[in-house]
C-alpha cells in the first residue's frame, strides 16, 4: 500500500514511458520540450538500457544502396525515400541533441562492397537523382579504386560510398542520454519490469507498490512489446556480433555493409567489429534469446578470413546479441491503441537513425 508521500510524489505522473532505449528516451525528451512543466517518468526493467540500443554495432547510417534498392521492391521508390528521409533527419537530430563527444561520433565514412556482377552505377544515379532534396552531396558513389587498399578480397566486384556515414559509441551515447533526460527533471525509474498496462494503470512485476499511474502511457519495448500488448504484430529478430582483440596493421576504417544490410562491420581503433548474417537462419534468429547461433559466427569468422582480413592474423575477443523488432511491413509502427497507450517501434534494424525523428512527429502529433 503506498503512504501519503508516496502518492504524493511517485505513484502518479502526467506521461510514463516504458523502456528506456533509444525509442523511449526520444519520446521522453520530446515530451519535457513540448511540456516544461509535466511529471515525467521512464520505466526500465533492466538496470541501464538493455535492448537493441546498446547492443547494436554503432552505425550512424541510412541505409546502404543495396538495401534501400531492396526497400524499393518492398515498399515502392516513394515510402522508401520519405523512410531514408526520416533515418537522415533523425540522426541529424540526435547529433544536434547530443553532440560527437557524447555519442563518441567518428566520421570515419561509409562503403557498401558489392559481390554480384552487376553495375550498380545506374542503380546508384537514381537513388542519388531521388535523394538529392535531402543530401547535397551525391548520396553514393563508386570508389571501387580502394578495395585492394583497404585489403580487402573474395570477389568484390566494386566499392561504393555512402555519404555522411559515421561511427558511434553505442554504450556512451545512451548513458549520456540518461544524463541528459535526468538533467530535464525526467525520473527514470530502473528495475521496473512491466506486465500490463490498461487504461491509466501500469502494472509493475514484484513490486510490493506494484502499480503507477500515468495519464498518458508510451510503450517503448521494441522486440519485447508483445510481453505487453500480444496481440501486435512485431516479430523479433536476433542479431549476432563479435568483436576482434587489436588486429596489427588494420587497413581499414570506417564502416561497412554488405548482402541488401545483411552483413555490416566496420573498425573500433584497431580491432574489427563484425555483425549480422540473420539471412542465413531466419527461423532461429526470430528469437528473444540473447544466446550465440554457431551457424552464423562460424560464417562471420570464415568472412573475416576470405573477405575481410585477409591473410591477416586475428583473435576474436567477444561474441553477443541483440534483439530487434521488425514489422513484415518493415516501417516505423506509432499507434495510438486508446485514449491512454500508446506504442512506437523504429524496427527493423535502422532505430537509432529513426527514432529521434518519430518521437518528433509522435509528440508533435498530440
Ligand atoms: C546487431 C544490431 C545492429 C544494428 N544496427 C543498426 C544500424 O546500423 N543503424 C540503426 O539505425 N539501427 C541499428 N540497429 C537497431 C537499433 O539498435 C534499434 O532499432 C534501436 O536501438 C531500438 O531502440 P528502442 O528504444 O526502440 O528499443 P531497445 O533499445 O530494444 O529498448 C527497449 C528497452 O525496453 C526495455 N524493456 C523491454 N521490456 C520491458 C518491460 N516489460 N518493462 C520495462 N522495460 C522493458 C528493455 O530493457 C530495453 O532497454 C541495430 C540493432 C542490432 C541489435
Amino acid at each position: 500500500m503506498f503512504s501519503f508521500w508516496e502518492k504524493q510524489s511517485v505513484h502518479t505522473y502526467d506521461f510514463a514511458v516504458i523502456g528506456a532505449g533509444i525509442m523511449g528516451c526520444s519520446i521522453a525528451f520530446e515530451l519535457r520540450q513540448k511540456f516544461p512543466d509535466a511529471k515525467i517518468v521512464i520505466l526500465e526493467r533492466s538496470l541501464f538500457p538493455s535492448g537493441a540500443s546498446t547492443k547494436n554495432a554503432g552505425f550512424a547510417c541510412f541505409g546502404s544502396p543495396s538495401e534501400i534498392l531492396h526497400d524499393v521492391e518492398l515498399n515502392g521508390e516513394n515510402k522508401t525515400i520519405e523512410i531514408v528521409s526520416q533515418r537522415i533527419e533523425g540522426l541529424k537530430i540526435l547529433q544536434e541533441r547530443l553532440g560527437d563527444e557524447k555519442m563518441g561520433r567518428t566520421s570515419g565514412g561509409g562503403y557498401e562492397l558489392i559481390f554480384e556482377d552487376i553495375n550498380y552505377k545506374q542503380k546508384i544515379d537514381r537513388l542519388n537523382q531521388l535523394l538529392s532534396p535531402i543530401v547535397k552531396t551525391p548520396a553514393f558513389s563508386d570508389v571501387s579504386d580502394k578495395i585492394d587498399l583497404f585489403g580487402f578480397s573474395g570477389g568484390i566486384k566494386q566499392l561504393l560510398s555512402c555519404c555522411n556515414e559515421a561511427q558511434i559509441d553505442s554504450g556512451k551515447m545512451m548513458m549520456n542520454y540518461w544524463n541528459l533526460l535526468r538533467e530535464n527533471n525526467i525520473t527514470i525509474i530502473t528495475g521496473a519490469n512491466i506486465k500490463k498496462v490498461e487504461d491509466d494503470i501500469i502494472e509493475i512485476e514484484g513490486s510490493s507498490n506494484d502499480f503507477l499511474k500515468a495519464k498518458r502511457i508510451f510503450i517503448c519495448t521494441n522486440a519485447f512489446i508483445k510481453d505487453i500488448l500480444p496481440g501486435i504484430n512485431i516479430k523479433p529478430g536476433r542479431g549476432q556480433v563479435l568483436i576482434t582483440k587489436p588486429v596489427k596493421n588494420l587497413s581499414f576504417s570506417g564502416s561497412f555493409h554488405f548482402d541488401k544490410g545483411y552483413y555490416y562491420f566496420r573498425n573500433v581503433g584497431d580491432r574489427v567489429l563484425f555483425g549480422g548474417g540473420r539471412n542465413i537462419d531466419f527461423l532461429n534468429e526470430e528469437s528473444k534469446e540473447l544466446v550465440i547461433n554457431q551457424k552464423i559466427i562460424d560464417d562471420l569468422i570464415l568472412k573475416l578470413h576470405t573477405v575481410i582480413l585477409p591473410g591477416k592474423e586475428f583473435e576474436i575477443d567477444q561474441v553477443w546479441q541483440g534483439i530487434m523488432g521488425f514489422a513484415d511491413n518493415k516501417l516505423p509502427h506509432k499507434v495510438n491503441i486508446n485514449s491512454y497507450t500508446t506504442y512506437a517501434m523504429s524496427c527493423n534494424g535502422m532505430g537509432i537513425a529513426l527514432s529521434p525523428f518519430i518521437a518528433r512527429e509522435l509528440v508533435f502529433s498530440i
